[in-house]
């Protein structure tokens, strides 16, 4: 089986979630190619065979031009599957090749089943398989859900090029605003999940966080609740981090929260059921009532 793996340049560099792509490859057993519109600096490395667009040419985001190189790229290289992260790039780009080529679309994919996909449903709170009805399939990747994996291959670089007339124009990238918090660079994050059951109870979390010398996090439900700003949120929706030490109290372990935080050193999560799935991915549970643990932890660690 062959896998065309759509990966993502920005401002001439390639995006970390490209490696994903890999990582999902592998678990599917495909064989995997890579495409790309970028540079050959940015895909000097890859490790893989790369169908390389030509940025300057083509513009790092212009799905109607990008389309079209993809459609040429399935033209000669007849993969199975296309695969895309479920990124802005991917949102917009992968309906459009699944529409030209008239195939199936499985979106936002967490894991592989017996002959199809595993996605979530209801918000994430339960997952069901999908299987598609035809032999070649469009994809998209939730973020986080299959571990980066850099190919250790020879690169072998082939040009792509296609004339892509488009009403399109690229005009840049427009940054955030500044956050006031900036989680990606604290070494320590203590997160408050919707367990901590109401708005005061927060202040239990943040008086870990300030006790450990860390910077507040939480999940969505407690942003979507209005208990925390929302530039707290880690996950898909929030942000990416990676600290020596994520404290995760009363969150639950949802895909796209796990998306957020998997890549932290050391994570210590403070839950009642024993069987949340935040302990998969847990250093050190801590099966507790967290109105009860994390008080007693703050104090031990003042003394
Ligand atoms: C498109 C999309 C994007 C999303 N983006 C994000 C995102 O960026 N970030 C994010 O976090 N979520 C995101 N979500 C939501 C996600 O799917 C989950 O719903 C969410 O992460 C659950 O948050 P939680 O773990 O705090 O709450 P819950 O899943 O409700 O879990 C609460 C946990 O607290 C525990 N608990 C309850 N009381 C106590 C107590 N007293 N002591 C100890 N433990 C207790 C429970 O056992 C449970 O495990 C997104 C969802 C969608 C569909």
């Amino acid at each position: 089986m062959k896998a065309l793996l759509i990966g993502e340049c920005r401002g001439g560099q390639v995006l970390d979630a490209t490696w994903e792509l890999f990582g999902y490859a592998a678990q599917a057993c495909a064989e995997p190619l890579l495409f790309m519109v970028g540079t050959k600096e940015a895909v000097a490395g890859a490790g893989v065979r790369v169908l390389l667009a030509d940025a300057s040419k083509q513009g790092e985001y212009n799905p109607e031009a990008h389309k079209l190189l993809i459609l040429e790229a399935i033209r000669r290289e007849s993969p199975d599957q296309i695969v895309f992260m479920h990124s802005s790039y991917g949102w917009d780009l992968a309906p459009r090749v699944a529409a030209a080529l008239g195939v199936a679309q499985s979106s936002e994919v967490i894991g592989i089943a017996e002959g199809g996909f595993e996605l979530c449903a209801c918000n994430a709170k339960m997952r069901r398989t999908v299987v598609p009805t035809t032999a070649k399939i469009v994809v998209t990747l939730q973020g986080g859900a299959f571990q980066g994996q850099k190919p250790a291959g020879s690169t072998e670089i082939q040009d792509l090029d296609v004339e892509a007339s488009s009403r399109l124009e690229f005009l840049g990238y427009e940054e955030p605003e500044k956050k006031d918090v900036n989680l990606a660079t604290a070494e320590i994050i203590v997160s408050a999940g919707r367990g901590v059951g109401k708005k005061d109870n927060v202040q239990i979390i943040e008086a870990l966080a300030k006790a450990l010398g860390g910077e507040l996090g939480a999940s969505r439900p407690v942003v979507d609740s209005g208990w925390v700003a929302q530039s707290h949120q880690v996950g898909t929706t929030g942000q990416t981090v990676a600290p020596k030490l994520y404290v995760a109290c009363g969150i639950s372990g949802a895909i796209q929260h796990l998306a957020g935080m998997r890549k932290s050193e050391f994570i210590l999560a403070i839950n009642k059921d024993k069987d949340a799935p935040i302990g998969e991915v847990a250093d050190v549970l801590v099966v507790a009532d967290l109105l009860q643990f994390v008080p007693a932890l703050t104090a031990k660690l003042g003394r």
